[in-house]
């Protein structure tokens, strides 16, 4: 199909898209909002072997550390168990750890080399859309015109606002992220493992590389969200975290206090699922139809949506059909990922050394009894044959 594609937001999924629709020889201009790439490299992300899967179905490879496995600790620092971070056969690719501004400036860097525009700057306002072709308005007072428009913009996506307006937008949880790079330390590096604490208020994982810089991701408790004007210190966000993980670790007290900023710093938010992914010639990837919460699953869910959205244009006659495919394939998997994050959604606080106490005790128990809580295959495992060509039916094959 000859189609101009629109694609809003340039993040994991937009970016995705428009590199597996380079593979297909479909045109498309991504649109995003920030006036520049990210100059930081971010907090520390974990990309699943089924995103890099994803990615590599269209040629792409990316670097990283390989994170296959997640040891867990109680915040007093007793070992709990380990999760596999990934998916179980051997030629799967291996999860990897990256910074979420360096993901995302890798993917934008590859869209160049490869030709595809990424226009910066551009926040989308509104779109119309019809059963032909579909316009977006920019704030900056532009328009763009395409065959197809596709909303790859986040959590507050105003391609779904402007689909289905009913849908209540997304809502803080309650919890934030914050995260970073602290300077080299006395921790021992932890290849292959991201570390995982479980403590008394909040979650913080951490990997320390070979020079004993840490990069880190802190799930700390806040009633309020953090505002676009919010003008707190690198200084005053260490304080707070420091009250935060007080009782926990020492590790984790280390790796604060030497935090050198900038923070990269995001609420976790929920999203009541939308009337549906597409309507006329709009459709929704990522985080703009589905969030995971806390469970590190979003990025590799929405390198999977784009590319299996490619294959649905690519092997049928109507971005109609392919849209009507693409949401068969893919809402029964991203709404069980959904489930299990809203399992997860937050941080269970323990109160007192008792409660932390019963942690230790139940925790390692917990993890042994509970297979499915080891072995994620089921996650990590998911596989896109990129050659299978998609039947109307909603299967590839
Ligand atoms: C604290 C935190 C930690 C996380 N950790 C992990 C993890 O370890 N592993 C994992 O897999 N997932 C993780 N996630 C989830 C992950 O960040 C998302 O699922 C993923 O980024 C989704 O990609 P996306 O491209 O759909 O959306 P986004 O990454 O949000 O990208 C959307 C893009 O659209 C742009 N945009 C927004 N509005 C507009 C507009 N109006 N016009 C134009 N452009 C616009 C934005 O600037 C952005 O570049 C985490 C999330 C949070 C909050």
């Amino acid at each position: 199909m000859a189609l101009k594609t629109l694609i809003i937001g340039g993040g994991a999924g937009g970016t995705t898209l428009a590199l597996a629709l380079h593979r297909i020889g479909v045109e498309a201009v991504v649109y995003e909002r920030d006036s520049e790439p990210p100059a930081a490299e971010g907090h520390l992300l974990s990309v699943g072997s089924n995103g890099l899967d994803a990615l590599r179905a269209i040629g792409v490879e990316l670097d990283g550390f390989p994170i296959p496995r997640l040891p867990m600790y109680s915040g007093t620092g007793k070992y709990m168990g380990t999760l596999y971070n990934n998916a179980a056969s051997d030629t799967a690719p291996t999860s990897l750890l990256i910074g979420r501004g360096k993901l995302d400036r890798t993917l934008r860097d590859l869209c160049a080399e490869r030709g595809i525009r990424v226009e910066y700057g551009k926040e989308l306002t509104s779109c119309t859309v019809t059963d032909d072709g579909a316009t977006a308005v920019f704030a900056d007072g532009t328009t763009a015109e395409g065959d197809v428009l596709v909303g790859a913009d986040g959590a507050h996506s105003r391609v779904r606002r402007s689909l289905f307006p009913q849908t209540p937008d997304a809502s803080y949880t309650g919890v934030l992220g914050l995260g970073g790079r602290s300077r080299p330390g006395s921790l021992e590096p932890t290849p292959g493992v991201c570390v995982a604490s479980f403590g008394y208020e909040g979650h913080f994982s951490y990997h320390v590389e070979a020079d004993r810089s840490v990069q880190w991701l802190a799930f700390a408790p806040r009633k309020e969200p953090v505002g676009p004007d919010d003008s707190t210190t690198v200084e005053e966000w260490k304080e707070w975290l420091l009250d935060v993980y007080d009782r926990d670790m020492p590790a984790l007290r280390e790796i604060l206090s030497d935090a050198t900023g900038p923070f990269d710093i995001r609420p976790m938010e929920r999203l009541p699922k939308p009337p549906a992914r597409h309507r006329g010639r709009a459709v929704l990837i990522g985080d703009a139809c589905a969030l995971t919460g806390r469970i590190g699953a979003g990025t590799a869910l929405a390198m999977e949506d784009a590319v299996v959205l490619a294959q649905c244009l690519r092997d049928t006659d109507s971005p109609k059909s392919a849209f009507a495919i693409y949401e068969r394939l893919r809402t029964p998997r991203v709404d069980k990922v959904v489930k299990w994050g809203e399992l997860n959604a937050k941080p269970v606080k323990v109160r007192t050394p008792w409660g932390m106490h019963l942690r230790n005790l139940f925790g390692p128990l917990l993890m042994k009894w509970m297979p499915s809580l080891v072995s994620m295959d089921w996650l990590y495992g998911h596989h896109i044959d990129w050659q299978r060509t998609v039947r109307p039916q909603g299967e590839t094959g």
